[in-house]
């Protein structure tokens, strides 16, 4: 209660610094919309195959489709602090998964992208799967969310867990900051519905000011669930009806927005914080054309669909090629609402040109970086990726799991290897050997990003590296 209390002082005496008013075709409402573990081959637009995502094609078909978009963290936690801070997740001290029973959680010190909104007088609201700390002063209505409905952390993390029943507390689902309910299989059943629904509540209720809401499907994340009327329903088993909700619930949105009137001053972004869970096998989701997935830094990994709707700003049908990255919507958020930055240094990018598919526009951006837990694994720089030495796991050889019971993984040596990925864009042949200017370049700007944020593997100590922070509740 004393949290609660405190930061309910500290959001009277720090006014948002400027007054609440509509949005505008220039200054529009964003509602950005975050999976759990959707793969890059997951929507139709993107090369699905056996099901249909007919309102995520109509948004791309309406907006843009970026081919080459990242996420700097093939994993949840890592994934959702860098999305909502702008930053690697290595600086903001949230490498890789948090625990359901950990009091660690993002530092209340660091400007969240919903604080950022709010100090441009919007609304802001949250409805999903948070995973950024466990702890009730840890909740989203502690990080610039004036509400949240949802998940302290991921579903699978319950006492319906296949394999560890007994490893994790029972699941809640928060209103606030509070348990309104222990998450059940019927309860997990509505969840994607509900969150939409939050949603599409928080657009009516705030259509006369300017918003900003999170929607964060804990699905397809396993364990997968969807409503009792909707199973079956895609023709293609559990992982297909769990992504036609995904998308009955993205359509539920851009309809609401729609019959508000808010369709030219609505920007909607649609994405997932890491690729498909493969040893959970015909429950997990595909990378399509791409290698490995969740939890490498491999394309399967770390690329992801993305998909933005605005219309009357964003030329319906632009399909940009050049690479984004999650941790450049902060900064580009900002720059269209006339928001501040952070006062903390960020990695993001402010990235509009590409979104707006100006002619000619290129990514500002010289190399992005992957890394997993401490280690930098990979990177990205033009069309070369660049992978570094350390051990991954893979399912090639592997039985995959099946009807939500996960296979197990086997181990990949990755050496020092260099793929092309504009003629190569599976990573199967390392063309390191021929491109030893190359690598050597790339390996310069690595050194830098080692010298700043660190490398356990490679022995490098960060020295930007701002901590995570332990609860006291
Ligand atoms: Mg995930």
């Amino acid at each position: 209660m004393r949290t609660r209390t405190l930061a309910a002082l500290v959001a009277l005496l720090a006014p948002a610094s400027l007054p609440a008013q509509p949005a505008t075709a220039d200054r529009p409402n964003v509602v950005m919309i975050f999976c759990d573990d959707m793969g890059y081959g997951d929507v139709g637009c993107f090369g699905a195959q056996g099901y249909a995502t007919p309102n995520l094609d109509r948004m791309a078909a309406e907006g843009a489709r970026f081919t080459d978009f990242y996420v700097p963290c093939p994993a949840c936690s890592g994934s959702r602090a860098a999305l909502l801070t702008g930053c690697y997740q290595e600086r903001v001290g949230i490498p890789w998964v948090l625990g359901p029973k950990w009091k660690i959680g993002l530092a209340h010190s660091e400007t969240t992208m919903a604080e950022t909104f709010r100090s441009a007088g919007y609304a802001t609201g949250m409805a999903g799967k948070w995973h950024l700390g466990a702890r009730p002063s840890q909740m989203p209505i502690h990080h610039g969310f004036d509400e949240f409905l949802g998940l302290p952390y991921s579903g699978d993390m319950w006492p319906y867990h296949p394999e560890h029943p007994k490893g994790y507390p029972p699941l809640p689902l928060i209103e606030g900051d509070r348990p309104i309910a222990e998450v059940t299989p019927e309860i997990q059943k509505t969840l994607t519905t509900r969150f939409a629904a939050r949603a599409v509540d928080f657009i009516k209720r705030n259509k006369d000011r300017a918003f900003f809401f999170h929607l964060a499907p804990n699905m397809p994340h396993v364990p997968l669930f969807v409503r009792d009327d909707s199973r079956g329903e895609s023709g293609a088993g559990a992982y297909g009806d769990v992504i036609r909700e995904i998308d009955e619930a993205v359509g539920s949105v851009l309809q609401a927005i729609r019959d508000e009137g808010l369709d030219e001053k609505t920007l909607v972004v649609f994405t997932s914080d890491n690729g498909p869970w493969l040893s959970y096998g015909d429950h997990g989701g595909s990378a399509g054309p791409l290698r490995e997935g969740k939890g490498t830094c491999f394309e399967g990994g770390v690329r992801e669909p993305f998909i933005a709707r605005w219309p009357g700003k964003i030329p319906a049908g632009l399909v940009q090629r050049q690479p984004a990255a999650s941790i450049d919507l902060l900064p580009t958020f900002a720059a269209i609402v006339g928001a501040k930055l952070p006062e903390l240094p960020i990695d993001g990018l402010d990235v509009r040109p590409l979104l707006f598919g100006e002619p000619g526009a290129e990514s500002p951006r010289e190399s992005l970086f992957f890394y997993v837990n401490g280690d930098l694994q990979a990177m990205r720089s033009g069309k070369w990726k660049l992978m570094f030495p350390h051990d991954a796991r893979t399912m090639r050889g592997q039985t995959p799991g099946h009807d939500g019971v996960p296979g197990k993984y086997g181990n990949l040596k990755v050496g020092l290897e260099l793929y092309d990925l504009d003629a190569d864009v599976g990573e199967t042949r390392d063309v390191a050997a021929e491109h030893p200017d190359v690598v050597a370049r790339l390996q310069k700007a690595a050194d830098a990003i080692r010298a700043r944020l660190g490398d356990k593997r490679a022995g490098f100590e960060p020295t930007e590296v701002r901590p995570a922070e332990t609860a006291t509740d």
